[in-house]
């Protein structure tokens, strides 16, 4: 049996009670899937990686081979196969080297793993509207791409971050650097989103889509000023003009710092229904190095506290912080024991869940061109990942929170969210 089969395989008997499609998606999450020629020929009838805010892949764009980024699709859907899965919908971190390899088999792609037959794979259809160009000739998947299997409309409308260099960015984020390759590259890859591109081309998805039910504005975050406006005024502008337009038509997210109460309350004035203020890691000493311009500027102590302020105007299950699940275990600083890692972000978890407050977390995905991705290439540990599933799972059950809005059906078998299980190990009502 192969290596990585057999790190599956301990890994599922070690954790009966989570789904093993959980474990196999957080594995090709940290891990990347590759494609051989024939299944990008496939692929590239399907719905296209639209890169959608970080580069999300385990090479840069020069080192691929097969000029994979541009035929990738956005996702994959694994079901079926010796296993029987049940559907899985995956985000596609590009990876030429992974085990995880998609190819074709009798004209059908699957999902093979060291050569071993795992899965079939679904690859996503062309929604109508990625068919579209704005009147300035911008198509829609620069403009407002979809992700979740066409579920949520990721609204990226400042594609830079202010805090600059290592000094200043979040050690695991590539948004700096992934803007930069993608220019290099020449990808149309606008830098900031005019207010009135994105309004005509959520028309376009309004008027030829049923699929998508939420949208995120997001983007860097803004430290002095962007086009005369703070950070909080820069990014609410766009949440009041789309429900200006579509009052209630999506349900309404933004991602951006933890802002003072007073000003997050411009957010919910604007029509924002959930604030996600991402607090990344929750160790202590971990933040100041991981996050160093966030430490800086706001803190974590201050971070935490404008959390649970926003969660007073928001409500609790509307206020859903992101963490990168993995970082605590980047080298040098990090953790080198899976528990000791676990039980450091048990303790955050208990924190907020215990007000109420539900984060969530997607899968580090230890990009190359991050501090983190240079000193940590292979990421954490898959024991890691398997135990954080299960102390959020736990977690979220003790303090009988809701399912988080905004991210589709919970469930192994029906969840849409992609970047990482969390909704996978959801029991189902
Ligand atoms: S604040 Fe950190 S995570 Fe957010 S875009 Fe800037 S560098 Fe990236």
């Amino acid at each position: 049996m192969s290596s990585r089969l057999t790190l599956i395989d301990e890994t599922i008997a070690r954790h009966p009670s989570l789904p093993r499609e959980a474990i196999v998606k957080e594995d090709i999450l940290r891990t990347g899937i590759a494609f051989s020629p024939e299944a990008l020929a496939l692929a590239a009838d399907a719905k296209a990686k639209a890169y959608f805010i970080f580069s999300f892949d385990y090479v840069p764009l020069a080192d691929m081979p097969q000029g994979e980024h541009w035929k990738a699709p956005e996702e994959v859907w694994l079901e079926g196969g010796p296993w029987g899965f049940r559907p899985t919908i995956i985000s596609v971190r590009l990876n030429p080297q992974s085990p995880y390899r998609v190819e074709v088999d009798e004209g059908k792609p699957v999902l093979r793993v060291e050569g071993t037959t795992l899965t079939g794979v679904g690859l996503p259809p062309v929604p109508e509207y990625y068919t579209r160009k704005l009147s300035n000739g911008k198509r829609v998947i620069e403009i407002a791409p979809t992700i979740e299997w066409g579920y949520l409309v990721y609204l990226t409308v400042f594609r830079i971050c202010q805090y600059f260099g290592k000094a200043e960015e979040c050690q695991f984020c590539d948004i700096n650097n992934n803007y930069r390759q993608q220019i290099e590259a020449g990808r149309p890859y606008t830098a900031v989103k005019s207010i009135d591109e994105i309004l005509e081309a959520l028309q376009i998805i309004a008027d030829t889509d049923t699929v998508s039910h939420a949208y995120t504005i997001t983007g860097g975050s803004v430290t002095t000023r962007l086009k005369g406006l703070s950070e909080v005024d820069f990014y609410a502008q766009y949440a009041e003009a789309i429900e200006r337009k579509f009052p209630g038509r999506w349900i309404s997210k933004m991602v951006t710092q933890a802002l003072p109460k007073d000003e997050a309350r411009k957010f919910k004035d604007a029509g924002v229904q959930i604030y996600h203020p991402n607090f990344e890691v929750w160790d202590e000493r971990l933040f100041s190095i991981i996050c160093p311009g966030k430490e800086r500027y706001v803190g974590r102590q201050e971070w935490h506290r404008r959390i649970l302020d926003a969660a007073d105007l928001f409500g609790p299950s509307h206020v859903i912080p992101n963490m990168v699940g993995g970082i605590e275990m980047s080298r040098p600083h990090g953790f080198t024991d899976v528990e000791e890692a676990i039980r450091s972000t048990g303790e955050g978890l208990d924190f907020f869940m215990s007000h109420g407050v539900c984060p969530r977390f997607t899968t580090w995905c230890a990009e190359p061109l991050t501090t983190l991705g240079r000193t940590t290439p292979g990421g954490a540990p898959l024991e890691y990942h398997a135990r954080l599933l299960e102390t959020w799972r736990d977690t979220h059950a003790r303090y009988q929170l809701p399912v988080p809005p905004g991210y589709g059906d919970p469930g192994s078998g029906r969840a849409v969210f992609s970047v990482s299980a969390f909704m996978d190990v959801i029991a189902p009502n």
